[in-house]
Order: structure tokens, then C-alpha cells, then sequence
């Protein structure tokens, strides 16, 4: 069976189930979407597209971003990177404040909202032009010049902040934090705005199941050893308090979005993005995990 017959049989079978889930709302641009829109495309490793739904429409990727600045930042930083983030699961929502207390403003890992802007701080340090550099870097990464920030999905990100706010001026506390905290923060919302499409998100991601090398241009866009890493981190942290659950029913590293998206890689075989906007409890795509579930059960393909 091929993976476009079973990527549109799957489709097909999911729009036919009742829908669960809310659409994000605390991010008031993200509450305007559509929520019925259902999309999904895989690449394999003969650089074949299969997609099916709505996977040409951008859609505001949010936390997917976090696995591209964390890339750069490594790739820059190396090891020393860990001295300022964890790499262990959170077990905690992706915006707890609890946690980071007692961890004494080292945030557990790089993918909840806390690790990230600890990378994004860490990125303005480095860099003269930080927003102008990472989404250059973003671009060559997904070969793909169109590729922008939403400045409106930013501000308005911006203009309900909160908790973003409680969770910098704490690690400011605590020293994690080297630079202003507006400023940080400006640059946070701006990478978390950023907009793809399912096939441009499958795109952009073929280096990390391609062991760090784009199979198309043969860039190395981070060392075999590296992407070995992230891959860990997505399996154990991409899904914040879900991410057993992933594991466990999906058996591939990946990571969501609050907007609905999830990529997922599996090595040396493909990289699939899915999207559908309503949430379920835990902050991920409710079809976009039934959807995964499904295809690596009937694929019976897993890293596991
Ligand atoms: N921009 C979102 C926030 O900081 C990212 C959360 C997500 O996508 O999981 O709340």
C-alpha cells in the first residue's frame, strides 16, 4: 500500500469522526481560524510528496519554531547549551511556572515555553540581527524564500503575554536570563508566529530524518550526533505533558504547536506534517494525534 492511499483512506476515515477539541483562544489571532481545516503531507526519503486536505495553507506553526531555534542555537553553542536548559521531560504544561521554581530557573527542557525563550535569549546574545538571522536561517533550512513571521499573530501574542512574562522575569531572577526581557520576549512571540503550510513543514524538517543533511541541496545543517539529540529531545519532550502519550500510541520524535500543527520524522524514512486546529486538553492537535496514531499503526513503521 502506498502512503498516499493510506494518508487519504485516514483522511477520509477522520473527517468522518466527530471532531474533539477547542481551538487555542488564548492567542486572540488564533481563535479566527477555521476549525475544520484538516491537512496533512509527508516526504519520503525518494523525495516524493503525498498530501492530502488543506496542506498547502499556512497556519501559524507556534512551538514547531522552537525545534529551529534550538537547532541554530546548538549548532552554535554546543554542549555548553545544556549548562542553562535541561533535557529531561517536563511532566508539566508547556507554560508551568511551578517547575522552574524549584528548578531554580533552569528550564527542564528546550521545547516548553520556558527552554525556549532561554534559547531565544541565548540567540540574542550571539547574533547582530537576531530576527533577521534566524528566519534566513529558517529559510535556507526550508529552502523557501517566502517564509515569514506573522507580525500580527506576534502582537497579539504580545498584548496576552502573561504568563511569558511571569516565566522570564523568574529565570531573570534566578540569572538565566542575560538580556532585556522585553526584548527577548519581542523575539519569542516573533518566532512562535512564524507561518507554514504542512508541505512546507515537511520541508523544512527532512534534515533531522535525514541525520542532520538536506537531502536535497546535501547541506549539512547540523551534525549527525547533534540531530541524533534533538531527535531525543523531540521524542521525550515534544508534546509537553503528552509526550509518553505520543510515544506510546505514535512511536515517532515529533512536536506541536498550539496552532495545530505537528511534524513528525522517522529516520531514514520520512517526515509528515499534519494539521488541525482544535486542541485537545493538553495543548496538541486532537486529529493531528489520532491521525499519526493511525498512519504508524497502519504502516506498522515506528522507531520502535
Ligand atoms: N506561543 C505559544 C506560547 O508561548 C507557544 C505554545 C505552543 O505552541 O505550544 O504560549
Amino acid at each position: 500500500m502506498s502512503y498516499l492511499y493510506i494518508i487519504e483512506e485516514l483522511y477520509n476515515q477522520l473527517n468522518d469522526v466527530e471532531e474533539h477539541g477547542e481551538v487555542a483562544t488564548y492567542i486572540r489571532e488564533l481563535s479566527h481560524i477555521d476549525s475544520d481545516k484538516f491537512g496533512v503531507c509527508l516526504i519520503d526519503s525518494d523525495n516524493q510528496y503525498h498530501q492530502v486536505g488543506d496542506s498547502d495553507e499556512p497556519f501559524s506553526i507556534q512551538s514547531i519554531a522552537k525545534v529551529l531555534s534550538l537547532t541554530l542555537a546548538y549548532k552554535m553553542a554546543g554542549e555548553s547549551l545544556w549548562d542553562r536548559i535541561g533535557v529531561e521531560p517536563s511532566g508539566s504544561p508547556f507554560n508551568s511556572l511551578v517547575q522552574l521554581e524549584y528548578d531554580n530557573g533552569i528550564p527542564r527542557n528546550p521545547f516548553i515555553n520556558a527552554g525556549a525563550i532561554v534559547v531565544c535569549d541565548y540567540l540574542i546574545s550571539q547574533l547582530d540581527q537576531p530576527e533577521d538571522e534566524f528566519i534566513s536561517f529558517v529559510r535556507r533550512v526550508s529552502k523557501n524564500e517566502q517564509i515569514n513571521y506573522s507580525e500580527e499573530i506576534a502582537a497579539s501574542e504580545k498584548a496576552t503575554g502573561y504568563r511569558n512574562a511571569a516565566l522570564i522575569n523568574l529565570m531573570k531572577d534566578f540569572g538565566n536570563i542575560r538580556n532585556d526581557i522585553g526584548k527577548v520576549l519581542d523575539f519569542y512571540f516573533l518566532l512562535c508566529s512564524i507561518k507554514m503550510s504542512c508541505r512546507e513543514l515537511a520541508r523544512t524538517f527532512l534534515y533531522l530524518m535525514n541525520y542532520g543533511k538536506d537531502p536535497e541541496t546535501g547541506e549539512q545543517v547540523i551534525s549527525l550526533s547533534k540531530t541524533k539529540r534533538i531527535n531525543a529531545i523531540m521524542q521525550t519532550c515534544g508534546f509537553y505533558d503528552e509526550a509518553g502519550e505520543f510515544s506510546f500510541k505514535v512511536g515517532l520524535p515529533g512536536k506541536s504547536g498550539v496552532g495545530g500543527g505537528i511534524i513528525a520524522v522517522h529516520p531514514k524514512q520520512y517526515s509528515i506534517a499534519v494539521w488541525s486546529p482544535r486542541l485537545n486538553k493538553k495543548g496538541n492537535s486532537w486529529k493531528g494525534m489520532q491521525f499519526l496514531e493511525r498512519f504508524t499503526t497502519k504502516t506498522e513503521q515506528s522507531i520502535f
